[in-house]
């Protein structure tokens, strides 16, 4: 086999299949969408996350709480409707400690995913935060049928199906934080020829 010609295609994404994907019976179903681009699943585990733990993950990227706060208050106030804050720190508080709960209910399934637009292409798939508003097709879109207003109603977390990672600078700190490097398996799968190499000069006898 040629070998891979550019640095691209070692780009990484961490997914993690939320605790009401797994109730759901989602597991194989959001893995196939994912394998189906051809990217390359390199590391796979099952186990339920500490509340702690999970406010690492999301404190992984120090500008999200401020971001989250001040996302959540223009959408309000684009809705009309006053926020329960003006802080934007306070909201995120309450967001993280919806979030804590959630994914530490149950057993998560977290997975690196590696290949060229690894980090966009899952993001894409996965579809937007919000399942109401999120593409058709896409894996929240297609799979399940929450809202914000419904989280915000019963004071809970919007229940999506999927953590994937934003950009791979911060799929790089996550997948620090939920893998040891050595459960990342660095392994050649042979689709990655036909996507990757410059040549296809393997496939004739
Ligand atoms: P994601 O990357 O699409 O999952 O979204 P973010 O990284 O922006 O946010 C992470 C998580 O925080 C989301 O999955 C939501 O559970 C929660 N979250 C983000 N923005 C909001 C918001 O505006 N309101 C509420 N209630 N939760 C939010
Ligand atoms: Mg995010």
């Amino acid at each position: 086999m040629a070998e891979m010609k550019n640095e691209f295609a070692k780009e990484k994404s961490l997914v993690v299949i939320k605790p009401d994907g797994i109730q759901r019976g989602l597991i194989g179903e959001i893995i196939k969408r994912y394998e189906n681009t051809g990217l390359k699943l390199v590391a796979l585990k099952m186990f339920i996350p500490a509340p702690d733990f999970v406010e690492k993950h999301y404190l992984v990227d120090p500008e999200w709480p401020i971001k989250t706060g001040t996302k959540t208050i223009k959408s309000y106030k684009d809705k009309g409707e006053n926020p329960p804050s003006e802080d934007p720190l306070e909201i995120t508080r309450k967001v993280l400690d919806n979030l804590k709960k959630y994914i530490s209910s149950g057993p998560v399934v977290a997975m690196v995913w590696q290949g060229a637009h690894a980090v966009g292409l899952i993001r894409k798939i996965t579809g937007s935060t919000e399942p109401l508003t999120s593409d058709v097709g896409t894996i929240r879109g297609d799979y399940t049928i929450d809202s914000y207003s419904l989280a915000d109603i019963d004071g809970r977390a919007i229940r999506n199906l999927i953590h994937a990672s934003g950009t791979p600078e911060e799929a790089e700190k996550e997948i620090a934080l939920w893998f040891h490097p050595e459960e990342i398996n660095e392994y050649r799968l042979i689709n990655e020829a036909m996507l990757y190499d410059v040549n296809l000069d393997g496939i004739l006898e």
